[in-house]
């Protein structure tokens, strides 16, 4: 039976030492519940770090807890070491990826030796997958402790199904960018089929930084680095709808609820929950709920705010600090607003079983959820499930991923505790009917997209993406498809070959017109052209002027300025058809004008055309302003007889009777072709793709989605072909 190996930095059981004993104490999260939900057509391991350093992991009798992990639990260890875990855990995760993809650059500390140790570790909990993976397995890796460990098992196994889900924010580039081991991880989480977020927001940043980085551009969602393609996509990471939507019903819950109604003596409750850490706003919230009591003494003595802070991460230097100031604030708002008989904070600096916790929530009148940045946040989601039936006012950051999905919640900034304050007071005068209302709308939508749906909907995603590929897979020329295709022109005496040249024969180059033909390619263009059986055509975007230049004595058909001038094979240049160059007047300052606008970018004016070439421009700005282009230069378009071709990072306007397409179908009326082989690159090779006859080869370069049948790598590749057609 086929694995599905879950890889995360904690396993779902953790191991604990009570008297020199091991205890295991499974722990029913949030994915864990989600996966227990499915269908058993693959059996479950988990890897992962069980939570105690390797020094203390063996029985009394010195026995290896890995056996009884893996035999009652599922689950197989990851040794670490105090060391890794102080370097590993405590350094590089949590004390330069967590703040700087948090939006705290200055708490992070990029030392290298922290880098090493994370490089380390994720080769350990590589190694640990490999060891059991067999081919039929899907691995899916989690979160920011691991985002090395997809591109470390790709290189071992290239066909391993993998996924790889990030629980926290992905930054914007500008902060990304600061880490200098930036390309890396970037890489490292390129090695996986699927790559998931919890908002499209972290998504975007994601595909932004590999454009910016890697220079890898990406089409609907899809990314191809080193010739495979990656899927990112958004999973709003859902709670376990049932078990918290239940939670108020249970008796232990309500006894709870009921002792500490009490005691609670109908004050009005404001609720916070939250492990006790500098992304959450904290400080900021006290603030917040201090200006309500400022401002609002008629809520003095009526309300307290329950302050869950739950303890993490205390061996890093930035909690220590936030503890003590939270210690302070706590003490002086309770010390200058508090009576005897009233203590406006009741602050608890621990964490709760689900009993206790969902008796917090069924109490609360409002729930203050305040983050700075929060991945998602799944504790807004918990409570308003706990509130499917009844009032309650979440109040939440609008920088938590949660925020996306709970509109109906009071969203403020979180810097603001004026607007925190204000908020609150809306929260405490808002009508039950309303608080109804809202809960309803997002209940609604927690119930439909909950953790089992959310695993669901990952796991399949995964299984599209690989079916994708396969379909590229299936059209790659190689092997017998290749072996056919020589054989068909080794056959055939009237043989006709298209050939794009940017993009195609040659690489892109940054100035257009450095990219004059090497002499592996005038030789290779000459041998071929030299078999009177075969037509080659070069058809090209370039000026007439430039390929007479460049295949000046070779027997070649040409075809330039995207159809507007042809010259057959021996025979001089001529024009498609009579054209005129009238409307370049009006439109030639409103290039110039897109030329200034977006530096590195160039004007390249042609016989026919007008190209406005952005390759070398600031990628964000050159797609912003080429969307804003490309609807000028629409608006002109049909009054003037002129066509818009969108080619990679190049924008141009044409008359409308110029297409390649045109001028190649005259090609193919020419003879009784028995062999024909088309190969381009660009949007404008998608037309003359679709209109070649079914027994053509036509062959795109670059894995991409495409009419034609097949497609090869790189201009490099269909040299190679080429060189094997003409020996
Ligand atoms: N939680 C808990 N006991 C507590 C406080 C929190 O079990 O005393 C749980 C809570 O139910 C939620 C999780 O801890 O499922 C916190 O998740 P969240 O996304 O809100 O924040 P994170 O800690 O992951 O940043």
């Amino acid at each position: 039976m086929a694995n599905l190996i879950l890889v995360s930095n904690r396993l779902s059981v953790s191991v604990e030492k009570k008297k020199g004993k091991l205890e295991f104490k499974p722990s029913m999260g949030g994915l864990a519940t989600g996966l227990s939900s499915l269908d058993q057509k693959e059996s479950l391991l988990w890897i992962g770090w069980p939570g105690l350093p390797a020094e203390e992991l063996r029985e009394e009798d010195g026995e290896s807890i890995a056996p009884t992990l893996r035999e009652k639990h599922g689950s197989i260890p990851v040794d670490l070491t105090r060391e890794q875990l102080r370097s590993f855990y405590y350094g590089f995760c949590n004390n330069v990826i967590w703040p700087l993809f948090h939006y705290f650059p200055s708490y992070a500390a990029y030392d290298k030796a922290l880098w090493e140790s994370y490089r380390a570790v994720n080769s350990l909990f590589a190694r640990k997958v490999l060891e059991v993976a067999g081919a039929e397995d899907t691995i899916w890796v989690h979160d920011y402790q691991l985002m090395l460990v997809p591109q470390l098992i790709r290189e071992k196994v290239p066909e391993a199904r993998i996924g790889f889900f990030l629980h926290i924010p992905f930054p914007s580039f500008e902060i990304f960018r600061l880490l200098p081991w930036r390309n890396e991880i970037l890489t490292g989480l390129l090695g996986a089929d699927l790559i998931g977020f919890h908002a499209y927001d972290y998504a975007r940043h994601f595909i932004s930084s590999v454009r910016r980085l890697l220079g890898v551009e990406n089409s609907m969602g899809y990314v191809r680095h080193e010739h495979r393609l990656s899927r990112v996509d958004v999973f709003p990471m859902g709670i376990d709808y049932k078990k918290y939507s239940a939670a108020l019903t249970s008796r232990v819950v309500q006894k709870q609820m009921g002792s500490a109604a009490r005691e609670l003596k109908g004050f009005k409750v404001i609720l916070s929950v939250d492990r006790l850490d500098y992304t959450k706003g904290i400080p900021e919230r006290l603030r917040g709920y201090e200006l309500l009591l400022e401002h609002n003494p008629q809520y003095r003595e009526k309300v307290v705010l329950l302050l869950i802070a739950v303890p993490s991460r205390t061996k890093v230097h930035h909690y220590r600090t936030l503890k003590k100031e939270v210690d302070e604030l706590i003490s002086t708002i309770n010390g200058k607003y508090g009576t005897i008989g009233w203590v406006p904070i009741h602050y608890f600096y621990r964490g709760f079983h689900f009993e206790r916790l969902s008796a917090f929530y069924g109490l609360a009148d409002v729930l203050l959820v305040t983050p700075l940045r929060d991945g998602m946040n799944l504790v807004a989601k918990e409570f308003v499930a706990a509130h499917r039936d009844s009032g309650g006012v979440l109040i939440l950051s609008e920088t938590a991923g949660s925020a996306r999905e709970m509109g109906e919640a009071l969203l403020i900034n979180p810097n603001n505790s004026e607007e925190i304050a204000s908020a609150l007071k809306t929260a405490l005068e808002m009508e039950e009917e309303e608080q109804i209302e809202r809960n309803a709308v997002m209940n609604e939508r927690l119930s439909r997209y909950d953790i089992v749906a959310w695993t669901r909907d990952f796991l399949n995603k995964l299984v599209q993406v690989r079916e994708v590929q396969d379909s590229y897979l299936v059209k790659k020329l190689a092997g017998s498809l290749k072996e056919q295709l020589i054989a068909d022109y080794r056959r055939s005496e009237r043989r006709l070959i298209i050939l794009d040249y940017d993009g195609t024969l040659v690489p892109f180059s940054g100035r257009p017109q450095k990219a004059a033909p090497d002499r592996e390619l005038v030789e290779l263009l000459t041998v071929l052209s030299a078999d009177p059986a075969n037509d080659v055509v070069v058809a090209s975007g370039r000026m007439r002027d430039a390929m007479n230049d460049w295949f000046a004595g070779l027997d070649l058909s040409l075809i330039a300025c995207h159809g507007a001038w042809l010259k057959p094979k021996g025979k001089r240049w001529r024009l498609i058809e009579e054209l005129s160059n009238e409307w370049k007047e009006q439109l030639r300052p409103i290039f110039l004008l897109f030329k200034d606008r977006t530096p590195g970018s160039l004007v390249e004016e042609k016989e026919y055309a007008l190209a406005w070439h952005y390759r070398n421009a600031e990628p964000e700005l050159a797609a912003l302003r080429a969307s804003e282009f490309k609807d000028i230069l629409f608006s002109f378009t049909g009054d003037l007889g002129l066509d818009v071709l969108e080619g990679k990072n190049v924008l141009e306007i044409k008359p409308v009777n110029v297409s390649k397409a045109r001028a190649v179908s005259m090609w193919l009326a020419r003879d009784r072709w028995q062999f024909i082989l088309a190969a381009g690159d660009d949007n404008n090779d998608e037309v003359m793709f679709s209109q070649l006859p079914e027994s053509a080869y036509s062959i795109k370069i670059g894995p991409d989605i495409s009419e034609a049948r097949y497609y090869l790598d790189s201009p490099a590749h269909l040299r190679q072909l080429l060189a094997e057609l003409a020996p």
